[in-house]
């Protein structure tokens, strides 16, 4: 902990927090979160009888407001994680965090179509500092592996525990089937890409996938998990980066209209998941049992966690005052990671 960025040199997993600025709706918010150190943070709760309580937590990473997503990038150490991948690891990013937190516009990028939401602190610029970790982590591929680099991508969404392939909008939820090296989708696409342009290309498509259904299936993009694998080949080395785009943790005021059925599959396969990272995080010989088959997210994830595989989570929260029960939630889940 303390060094200059965090490290995957032999870390297992790492977790860091991003607090993202206050956004236009926001603009009378008082920030109710503080980052007062490289790998510590401030949240300040009001209680009953005005009087305010001040927690301090400890992370690997925090991540303020001010941050682009160029020194997000850097600081969480994509670089050597990316490094390891190429070399045949298995690499795993999630965003976890309410919804509104900034998990898409950390994994994926800010939205073109996303107006709402110019902030209100200084330090970012949506019209040159766009790119998310996913767009930066491929350029940063193809520049290091020069032409000996072969990517496959797919990209699809979990959403009560069933896969969607955003590859294929039309098509209907895909089954989950148990092979050799694990868990996997017949019939998800997979789709050759020979550039950066490419695989942004596929990101695209994707997003406007994820967007449609949501409004024509009413399958709320919040509501899902949404997964991009890139398999690497790169010489003899077979490595690949998934990144997961978690479906909001949100439990209490957004339950009510929303489906039991769904509010049940996302707490579940968040516990799941956090279970996992959890006994990874602590253990050095698992003789442990790994509770992957609890959820389709853990199923799906079994042979890219565990192992010497490297996990990086990055807990996402607004900084704004309404939301510090969320963050509070939030903050429990990424240090119960650890
Ligand atoms: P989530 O995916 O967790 O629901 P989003 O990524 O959609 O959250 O972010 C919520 C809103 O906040 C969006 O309008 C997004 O553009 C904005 N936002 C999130 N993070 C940042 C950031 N670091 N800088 C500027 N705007 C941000
Ligand atoms: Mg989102």
């Amino acid at each position: 902990r303390g060094g200059k960025r965090m490290s995957f040199a032999t870390e297992r997993v790492r977790v860091a927090v991003r607090i993202r600025p206050l956004v236009a709706h926001e603009a009378d918010q008082v920030p109710s979160v503080r980052c007062i150190d490289r790998g510590a943070l401030e949240v300040t709760t009001p209680s009953a009888g005005g009087v305010s309580t001040i927690k301090k937590y400890d992370f690997d990473l925090c991540l303020g407001p001010s941050s682009t997503e160029d020194s997000v990038f850097e600081a969480l150490g994509a670089k050597a994680l990316l490094d390891r991948a190429l070399r045949g690891i298995k690499a795993t990013v999630f965003a976890y965090g309410a919804t509104g937190s900034g998990k898409t516009h950390t994994i994926l990028g800010h939205e073109r179509e996303d107006f709402e939401s110019l902030p209100v602190s200084p330090g970012t610029d949506l019209i040159n500092d766009r790119d998310g970790l996913v767009a930066r982590a491929v350029k940063y591929l193809y520049q290091t592996a020069d032409s000996d680099l072969q990517i496959r991508a797919s990209f699809f969404e979990v959403y009560c525990e069933s896969i969607y392939d955003l590859l294929e909008p039309n098509a209907t939820a895909l089954p989950l089937r148990e092979g050799q090296g694990g868990f996997f989708a017949p019939g998800l696409s997979e789709l050759d890409c020979h550039s950066s342009d490419d695989v942004e290309a596929i990101l695209r498509e994707g997003r406007r996938s994820r967007r449609k259904a949501s409004h024509k299936l009413n399958r709320d993009s919040s509501r899902s998990h949404a997964l991009l694998v890139l398999r690497l080949s790169h010489g003899a080395a077979r490595g690949r980066v998934t990144f997961v785009d978690l479906a909001g943790n949100e439990r209490l005021k957004r339950s009510k209209d929303s489906d039991p059925r769904e509010t049940g599959a996302i707490n579940r396969s968040l516990q799941a998941l956090g279970k996992v990272i959890s006994i990874l995080s602590r253990k050095e010989d698992q003789t442990e049992h790994v509770p992957y088959r609890d959820s389709t997210l853990t199923k799906l994830l079994m042979d890219s966690l565990g192992g010497d595989a490297a996990t990086l989570m990055v807990a996402c929260a607004s900084p704004a005052a309404a939301h510090v029960d969320e963050t509070l939630c939030t903050l429990g889940y990424a240090r119960r990671a650890r």
